[in-house]
């Protein structure tokens, strides 16, 4: 009787390094040389990123793998339980590893594996709770609930947080998805200077984009598929399609070996956090939306240069930030003025403020200067004196109106799209060329 395992791993890294998805690279290399067959590929979920616990990057993983006997069920989860307790960072408090084992009865199913991925389906109830994970927020009691009502089994390290993403990344519904090759470091290299030929990454972006994207930040002048964290990862390559991204591994040349290569099947890049809203006045903290409203006055900026503004519509009002990290395009959005019509796209903090990802301009106000009337006699007039009209400097004639003339000015925007570059942007925002390429908005 063939099995089909569903396998999900998260919380297995911390600050100081490891990566969840080297662990689940390195249990599937594994389980293959013991001649399990892995089936389709691994998947990374990004859950969502203003969840008060998470881990780095928010992202936990699974896969699949066939199993023919209980025997085999059991040796399979004795390989990958091992594994998680001797790669994770267990001794961080922060780190606390959660693995999912949900077992699916393969007579059900015609066993043409390349065929299978296709054919499957998972409970609604699971995911619906892995699409909450990525929108809102979960409790390890609410994972725990679902896991029972499913029959799948739990496995937590302390306090076990990680079956949060663990099951998340098993369940979660991928309407659209993206590719990430990640090719991992030698051990021996971890925490040094990585050592990639960056001419290569950017010949490599010439022949691959936009079918790989995110490969460099130009306009902040780095190479974006290196990661600047002691992680095991050399380098990430971020496409469209599988085929895309091996193409564009087969360009990338560095100074260093490679251990490993596995390409993830992910969520990132596709919006699926955000979720659209019609009043403001019904968003959450630590949620994710898509929430159009017109600008209340002119934006400010404030101590460590972030951009702020305040957004309101029909049934309340919210403050708006283009964070420092977010570069040039605080530039940007520092020029939208009162009266402006916008979509805005991202997350609700701690503090009540809307991180924003990426904002439309729907329709612009008209923008005004105020300048001094002119003279009969040509000349641009002078106040008299506050609430005392204007004075001609030139003939001296008078007048008692206080009403400066509003000349309309030319705005330096356009109505349309303006997001944030590649190195400010969130693992689920979706960029602008993957909107502009036809994918589901
Ligand atoms: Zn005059």
């Amino acid at each position: 009787m063939y099995h089909l395992i569903y396998v999900g791993i998260d919380d297995t890294d911390s600050s100081s390094g490891m990566c969840t998805t080297y662990l689940c690279a390195v249990v599937m290399d594994e389980l293959k040389d013991y001649g399990f067959p892995i089936i389709g590929y691994p998947r990374l979920i990004r859950l969502n990123p203003f969840a008060r616990f998470k881990t780095r990057g928010n992202g936990a993983v699974s896969f699949k793998v066939l199993v023919k006997s209980y025997e085999e069920f059991e040796t399979v989860k004795n390989i990958i339980l091992n594994r998680v307790k001797q790669l994770s960072h267990l001794k961080e408090e922060n780190t606390n590893p959660g693995v999912v084992f949900y077992k699916v009865k393969m007579d059900d199913y015609n066993l043409d594996l390349d065929d299978l991925d296709s054919k499957l389906v998972l409970p609604s109830v699971l995911e619906d709770y892995s699409q909450n994970t990525v929108r809102n927020m979960v409790t390890i009691e609410d994972a725990e609930r679902i896991a029972d009502s499913i029959g799948a089994e739990i496995y937590k390290f302390k306090k076990g947080r990680g079956i949060i993403g663990a099951l998340a990344a098993i369940g979660c519904p991928l309407d659209d998805s993206t590719f990430e090759l990640l090719a991992y470091r030698m051990p021996v290299n971890y925490g040094t200077k990585r050592r990639i030929k960056y001419e290569t990454v950017l010949e490599m972006d010439q022949n691959t984009y936009p079918c790989t994207f995110d490969n460099l930040d130009e306009e902040e002048g780095y190479v974006a598929i290196e990661p600047h964290t002691p992680c095991p990862i050399l380098y990430g390559i971020r496409g469209e399609t599988s085929d895309c991204v091996k193409k564009a591994q087969s360009m990338v040349k560095s100074c260093e070996p490679i251990e490993r290569t596995a390409i993830f099947i992910t969520n990132q890049h596709t919006d699926q956090h955000l979720k659209k809203i019609s009043q403001i006045s019904k968003m959450d903290k630590f949620k994710c939306y898509i929430v159009k409203g017109e600008v209340a006055e002119n934006p400010h900026i404030i101590e460590g240069g972030h951009v702020i503004l305040k957004l309101y519509d029909d049934s309340g009002s919210i403050e708006c930030a283009a964070y420092e990290p977010t570069k040039g395009f605080r530039e940007i959005f520092k020029q939208l003025i009162k009266g402006d019509l916008i979509v805005v796209y991202g997350g609700i903090g701690e503090k009540g403020t809307l991180n924003v990802e990426k904002f439309k301009i729907v329709k612009l106000a008209n923008a005004y200067d105020a300048i001094n009337p002119l003279c009969s006699c040509g000349k641009r007039m002078k106040s008299a004196g506050k609430n005392k009209g204007f004075k001609c400097p030139k003939c001296g004639r008078k007048i008692k109106d206080n009403h400066k003339i509003l000349l309309e000015v030319k705005r330096n925007l356009k109505e349309g799209f303006y997001d944030v570059p590649p190195s400010a942007r969130r693992h689920l925002s979706k960029p602008l060329i993957r909107c502009q390429i036809g994918k589901k908005d």
